[in-house]
């Protein structure tokens, strides 16, 4: 092959694997993820034990200013200085949302850390059981670029206050929350980081994707496991809590691994995804877009009732 054809041919590769990087997040161009998409019939079991009387609460307006603060509506402060955090999708907009989680964290007496992996860092932040085993619950925190306000600032922020209601009860289990780095990069940070886990440590992750919209009213959203056996424990202890405090929320049923989760399955681990019913005919309008900003078309009651749901099966879970 002479040069001129040896680096076409480069440039082409070069590029193709670009595409299949920039695809592989991307829920719009998911069409089995759109063709699969099916209200879940299943009841299940309500599970009212003292722990479940207990339900952890939500506040829709703490909900709401959390998210402000994370995509720059509001001023933070971070180590004393004014910042906003306009977008998270260069280094430095990362870098201060990764700071900014870093102090609310603390606040709450998690212990936080950071996972280095060269284009990148995971945030991390733990609160320790005693058993060695450990449930991650997830988000990511890099935007296309843009506010991010949906994608993924509600599901970093749902993750947020579930921290704050657990912070003050003693667990068996570790409970490790992470917001994921690049993952609109194609799934990155959370590449790297399963490549770190004890699969044996492991009981699952539940990632928390866009759960902002739910413009017909209808409570529908999606808790994702594509039928895997290994996963499934997560969708009961999700859907009992749901149905043992009357939640208004219906789980539409599709199948995707674009987004974290997907790195979990892709290294035999157990993972659940939850989002806005996205495949059902409810996705955001301002998805990937500039728009994807704190307004009216977000109801952060039904994020708050998501986040419900999830924090009353995590409590479940880590016991
Ligand atoms: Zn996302």
């Amino acid at each position: 092959m002479n040069r001129k054809l040896l680096l076409l041919s480069l440039i082409f590769a070069v590029a193709r694997l670009q595409a299949k990087a920039g695809d592989s997040h991307n829920w719009k161009t998911d069409k089995k993820a759109f063709a699969s998409a099916e209200v879940d019939p299943r009841v299940y079991p309500k599970i009212l034990n003292t722990l479940d009387a207990q339900s952890i609460t939500v506040q829709e307006s703490e909900f709401k200013l959390k998210v402000e603060e994370l995509t720059g509506v509001r001023e933070v402060r971070l180590n004393g200085e004014v910042a906003r955090i306009v977008e998270r999708g260069s280094d430095r907009g990362r870098q201060l949302a990764r700071q900014w989680l870093e102090q609310e964290y603390k606040a709450l007496g998690f212990v936080v850390s950071q996972h280095n992996y060269g284009r990148g860092a995971n945030f991390i932040a733990e609160k320790k059981g005693s058993s060695g085993k450990v449930l991650i619950l997830s988000s990511h925190m890099d935007s296309m670029s843009n506010a991010g306000a949906n994608d993924d600032g509600t599901g970093t922020i749902a993750n947020l206050l579930i921290a704050k209601a657990l912070a003050g009860t003693s667990y068996k289990h570790t409970l490790r929350i992470i917001a994921f780095d690049n993952e609109e990069q194609g799934l990155v940070g959370s590449a790297a980081y399963v490549k770190t886990l004890d699969k044996s440590q492991l009981i699952g992750n539940i990632q928390m994707e866009m759960m902002g919209t739910n413009s017909r009213k209808d409570g529908k959203f999606h808790l994702i496991d594509c039928d895997r056996k290994d996963s499934q424990f997560m969708t009961s202890a999700i859907m009992q809590s749901v149905q043992s405090f009357s939640l208004p929320l219906t789980r539409v049923k599709a199948c995707t691994d674009r987004s974290d989760h997907g790195s979990f399955w892709k290294a035999n681990m157990p993972s659940v995804v939850i989002s806005e019913n996205f495949f059902g005919g409810d996705g955001d309008q301002c998805y990937h877009e500039k728009c994807d900003i704190v307004d009216a078309r977000l109801d952060f009651k039904y994020s708050s009732t998501i986040t419900q749901a999830v924090g009353n099966a995590v409590a479940k879970l880590l016991n």
